[in-house]
């Protein structure tokens, strides 16, 4: 008999466990219990609206999703219309892909302060999550520090300056874009703690940074080192070093470049660790104590300065939200190589924290399907599966999206955008569902998955 699996969360993470598991069981049944009617998770909600290629990768997920033994549950949220542990009871195996979803805190004094935002909320916001609809960011400000180098803070940094006509072609939500092009913004600050060779930020993003139309990217030349110190070269592998010296040579061309007739300025600010976020009520600015850097450690000097700012944005890290049952700890699932429990499993960001990149999600399915293998033998237990997780949520009076159904959202995204915008998101669940109705689906408000597709 073969194997139910049921993954939880229909993110890069996800879709790459039911990817290996699909291919080591010609066999089995995948369900995908995502908590929205729209699957991706981070492709759609994390991803930046101006990188559509990265996006691309979701033509892969919908491959699989279209496979025959694949059923997609979208609306139904793990936790609370099925917990994990009904879930155990009706499947073999369970895959929690849930991912990371709340801003690591920065712990200094003021950071409470109105104005402080952390980039998990912000991102989802101007990429419409449904949750971050109504965040409403103080954005009447002509100064932003974005804390931390690395990519997210990248993303952040780039978006609050580049132009309406940069951001035509892309999904970045209206009520976002409204609120951004009319803001007063004119400077935003990026600060590292560590130095340059530290930076966090691949070579690709960075450089994007320098063909802006209407912001310069601005580098302090006393900040970048004349050559990779030899303390630096002990420290990092040969490929890491290469990949250093491009930033650098970024970060260069970035201080010789002139800004031009560009209104707008990305600082890359380095040696500089907050320590307390100014002001009243509001954030007027934020403190800072300059750094060095001593065995790959900032530390500091006792030297301070202040950069003045309306809006504070920490790109620093996430943690994930514990779910209910599972053993957590420090923002992640206890688990040992993706194993929590003999068929309970984890991968992506729960497992192993937030870091990488999208493919770096594949090996962590691939190694779910090898644990799964390890516990099961690959022989299902005749468990219920998919009958029984249909008959559990058609009981509760659950409204289950379908991939099929999906689609149709999709398709009205789409048809409701204008050119050359991709598609227009719908920025609340009820909008979805309504679209839904709209568009002809056979889909009842108490209808469970049982009838799709
Ligand atoms: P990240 O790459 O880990 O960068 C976090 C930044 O925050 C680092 O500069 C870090 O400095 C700093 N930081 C952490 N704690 C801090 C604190 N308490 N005070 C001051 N600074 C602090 O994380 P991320 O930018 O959130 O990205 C997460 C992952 O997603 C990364 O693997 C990233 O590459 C990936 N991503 C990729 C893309 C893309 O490919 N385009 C886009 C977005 C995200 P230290 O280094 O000193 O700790």
């Amino acid at each position: 008999m073969g194997l139910s699996i049921a993954i939880v969360g229909s993110g890069p993470s996800g879709f790459y466990t039911a990817e290996a598991v699909l291919e080591k069981w010609s066999d089995c049944t995948v369900d995908i219990v995502e908590k929205l009617p729209t699957p991706y998770g981070l492709i759609r909600y994390g991803v930046a609206p101006d990188h559509a290629k990265t996006k691309t990768v979701a033509k892969s997920y919908e491959k699989l999703a279209l496979d025959p033994r694949v059923r997609f549950f979208g609306n139904v949220e793990a936790g609370k219309d099925v917990s994990v542990a009904e879930l155990r009871e009706r499947y073999d195996a369970v895959v929690l892909a849930t991912g990371c979803s709340t801003d690591k805190k920065l712990g200094i004094r003021g950071d409470d302060k109105k104005g402080v935002l952390g980039c998990a909320a912000f991102v989802n916001w101007y990429n419409g999550l449904p949750a971050a609809r109504d965040l409403a960011p103080p954005l009447d400000t002509e100064s932003v520090v974005v804390v931390g180098v690395g990519n997210v803070a990248i993303d952040v940094a780039r978006v609050l300056v580049k132009t309406p006509e940069e951001m035509a072609a892309t999904d970045l939500m209206e009520h976002a874009a409204r609120a951004i092009h009319a803001s007063p913004i004119k400077q935003v600050y990026m600060a590292g703690r560590r130095g340059p060779l530290h930076a966090q930020f691949t070579n690709v993003e960075l450089r994007e940074m320098g063909h802006l139309k209407d912001a310069a990217a601005i580098v302090d030349p006393a900040q970048l080192p004349e050559t990779i110190p030899d303390e630096a070269k002990a420290e990092f592998s040969d490929r890491q070093l290469r990949l250093i010296q491009r930033n650098i040579d970024t970060l260069r061309d970035f201080a010789k470049a002139a800004p031009g007739a560009r209104k707008k300025r990305v600082h890359f600010v380095f040696f500089a660790n907050p320590v307390e976020i100014l002001g009243g009520e509001r954030v007027t600015g934020v403190r800072f104590e300059k750094t060095k850097m001593e065995k790959g450690r900032a530390t500091g000097t006792g030297e301070f300065f202040e950069i003045p700012c309306g809006l504070v944005i920490p790109a620093i890290g996430y943690y994930s939200l514990p779910v209910p049952g599972v053993p957590w700890e420090g923002g992640k699932a206890i688990n040992k190589d993706g194993r929590i429990e003999p068929g309970l499993y984890c991968v992506g960001w729960i497992k192993r924290g937030p870091s990488g990149v999208i493919g770096t999600n594949k090996p962590d399915g691939d190694e779910a399907a090898d644990q799964i293998a390890a516990d099961t033998g690959g022989a299902g237990k005749g468990k219920p599966g998919r009958a029984g997780l249909e008959a559990l949520l058609a009981a509760r009076k659950v409204r289950v999206v379908s991939f099929a159904d999906w689609k149709r959202i999709e398709a009205a995204e789409v048809a409701r955008a204008t050119p050359p915008a991709p598609r227009r998101k719908f920025a609340t669940v009820a909008e979805m569902l309504a679209a839904l109705d709209a568009s002809g689906s056979a889909a009842a408000p108490a209808r469970a998955a049982a009838q799709a597709d």
